[in-house]
């Protein structure tokens, strides 16, 4: 059932992506109690049209509810996203999904874009409960990056349990490995540990679908439990 919830923030992340954070009353906390790893759908009238779209939480452990939403060009609802204040109000669904954490103690994230939305709360859960955890991001460029500020929050507080690696296609950075695409090598044995202890075996997370073949492969060659869940399979059912 949809709950309409007004809408406490709306922060922009990048040029083309917002934060946008809930107030949800005492009444519906119950409904609201959220894991990291899953989503909510959200609804509104767009263009006279009634569209749901999906968006994972980004919410830290303790903070409010937040979603991460990026404009699709061509899109319906995630450029009316751009636009919405403080005080506008969504129907919104309460969360749902599998994608999420069992208590690992060692996780290898890896995100790419958008996909960072429900990785950012996979990680700060998993570190403030003193999980080790490295986090392989992909984006175009620096400013293309979205919770840029929460992870560097993240990579200052856990220094010794979390690492992050930045890799950019439209950016040239100084260590080769880091820049074009997440490929294969730059997941495999070498800078694929976890956290700063170096270990090799670890549980793997990777947003979006487009990485769960090449990254599963290379990453069981590192000795990960891949346990990869894709947009394809959520997609199917939106
Ligand atoms: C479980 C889940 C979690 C998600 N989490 C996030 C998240 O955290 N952050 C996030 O940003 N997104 C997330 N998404 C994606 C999100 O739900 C939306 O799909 C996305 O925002 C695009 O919605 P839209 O309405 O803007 O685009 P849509 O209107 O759905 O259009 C999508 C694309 O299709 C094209 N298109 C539309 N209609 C046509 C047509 N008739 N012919 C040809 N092309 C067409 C558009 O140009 C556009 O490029 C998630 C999806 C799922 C399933």
């Amino acid at each position: 059932m949809f709950h309409e919830l007004t809408i406490r923030d709306v922060r922009p992340e990048t040029a083309g992506a917002v934060a946008i954070t809930f107030d949800v009353p005492d009444a519906a906390a119950a409904d609201f109690a959220w894991q990291p790893g899953q989503y909510l759908t959200l609804r509104d009238t767009v263009d006279g049209q009634d569209v749901r779209r999906s968006y994972s939480i980004a919410s830290l452990p303790g903070k409010p509810l937040t979603v991460g939403v990026k404009r699709l060009e061509g899109g319906v609802f995630s450029p009316h996203c751009q636009g919405l204040k403080p005080g506008d109000s969504l129907q919104v669904m309460p969360p749902e999904g599998r994608f999420t954490p069992r208590g690992e103690d060692r996780l290898v994230l890896i995100a790419s874009g958008s996909g960072i939305t429900p990785i950012v709360s996979i990680a700060a859960d998993a570190l403030a409960r003193g999980a080790e955890v490295t986090l392989i991001y992909g984006n175009r460029s620096h400013d293309t990056i979205m919770f840029r500020d929460t992870l560097d929050g993240l990579k200052d507080r856990y220094l010794d349990r979390f690492t992050l690696i930045h890799i950019l296609s439209r950016e040239t950075q100084d260590v080769a490995l880091l820049n074009g695409r997440i490929t294969g090598d730059k997941i495999g044995p070498g800078p694929c540990r976890c956290g700063r202890s170096g270990r090799r075996r670890g549980h793997l997370f990777v947003r979006p679908w487009r990485h769960d073949r090449r990254c599963c492969r290379h990453a069981g060659g590192a000795g990960h439990r891949a346990r990869a869940v894709a947009y394809r399979a959520l997609l199917s059912g939106r």
